[in-house]
């Protein structure tokens, strides 16, 4: 590939996260806790109650499907490839990243860090975090639909048209650098001295996780606060705006930004993926090859997309990949 051929915000993007890990590993080496620290997180994020609550969402889909497909769909074994990437490489990279804006951050912004939370009771501060940190990865989510750069990392994301509890896993593994960035600082702000437990991070990321879900659940009223699986598909949509229901566990977010579009009940289930296809995908072809599509995907981020001649004209069916979706 030419340098020219290089979209280079992405370079510049997998540099940034290059450097976070290095700083993560070297302060994780410095106290020779590298080994410890990935364990643990890849028991906060990958550990036995976590799987154990994907595989009963996936029988869900199968009992209860929104769109009905067979468990062996090209969209489903696609994002299984991902969730056995997530589980490999992308917990140990993500755990070091975190450690490493971690350091920076306490080490070159400790003002940040709120004292006066030490005396606040333990119950209230977990939830003020909690939901910091929700607001945190809502700003990203926003910021990935808002700029180009950082949407071309989160376009793969998008380009599920079978959604899965599993398409939570299907990203670029370099896509979670800017929420984490994002979601470490309220985590150091407010637990700086008394890291919260484990399993609160490993219920959010539950909660995070089954909006994914193939069910037709809207989660009845909790569905006005808690983002539920109806209205996470409508922010998957082929039709109409992506830059609605940002949220990740909280709606509020959305509806003070006056993005929330809350699902009709009963409404049909809406198809979801990219226009035009302007990435890759594995439902595309007579033969699928989960791997070549895998490949396929973590490269497009980096190289130039020449503007095609549909999108050259405006059409209303443009590549997204030009515009960033609205
Ligand atoms: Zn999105
Ligand atoms: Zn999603």
């Amino acid at each position: 590939m030419r340098l020219r051929q290089l979209y280079l915000p992405s370079v510049l993007y997998a540099m940034v996260a290059g450097w976070l890990m290095w700083h993560g590993l070297q302060a994780l080496e410095h106290d020779g806790t590298l080994g410890a620290t990935i364990a643990s997180g890849r028991n906060e994020l990958v550990g036995p109650a976590f799987v154990g609550l994907v595989l009963v969402v996936v029988v869900c889909e199968q009992l209860w499907p929104a769109e009905r497909r067979s468990a062996l769909a090209r969209g489903h074994v696609q994002d299984a490839c991902f969730f056995v990437l997530y589980a490999a490489l992308v917990v140990p990279l993500v755990t070091v990243i975190g450690v490493g804006i971690a350091a920076l951050l306490v080490g070159h912004a400790s003002w940040i860090v709120i004292d006066q939370t030490a005396a606040w009771p333990r119950w209230v501060l977990v939830i003020v975090t909690l939901i910091a940190m929700d607001a945190c990865n809502w700003l990203a989510h926003s910021s990935e639909h808002r700029f180009r750069p950082l949407w071309r990392m989160h376009a793969i994301h998008h380009t599920q048209e079978e959604l899965t509890v599993l398409t939570s896993f299907r990203a670029h593994p370099l896509v979670h650098t800017a929420g984490f960035i994002l979601a470490t600082v309220p985590v150091i702000m407010m637990t700086a001295d008394h890291p919260m437990a484990p399993m609160l991070i490993t219920v959010y990321l539950c909660l995070g996780t089954v909006p994914h879900a193939n069910v037709p659940w809207s989660f009845g009223l909790f569905g006005r606060i808690i983002v539920s699986p109806a209205y996470h598909r409508l922010h998957h949509a082929m039709e109409g705006p992506q830059n609605v229901n940002l949220g990740i566990v909280l709606t509020v977010w959305d509806v003070l930004a006056h993005r929330a579009v809350f699902p009709a009940l009963g409404a049909p289930a809406c198809r979801t993926g990219l226009a035009g296809r302007p990435i890759v995908v594995e439902q595309e072809g007579l033969r699928h090859r989960p791997v070549s599509v895998l490949l396929a995907q973590f490269i497009e981020p980096f190289t130039v997309v020449k503007p095609s001649p549909v999108a050259a004209t405006g059409s209303a069916d443009a590549s997204r990949l030009h515009t960033s979706p609205t």
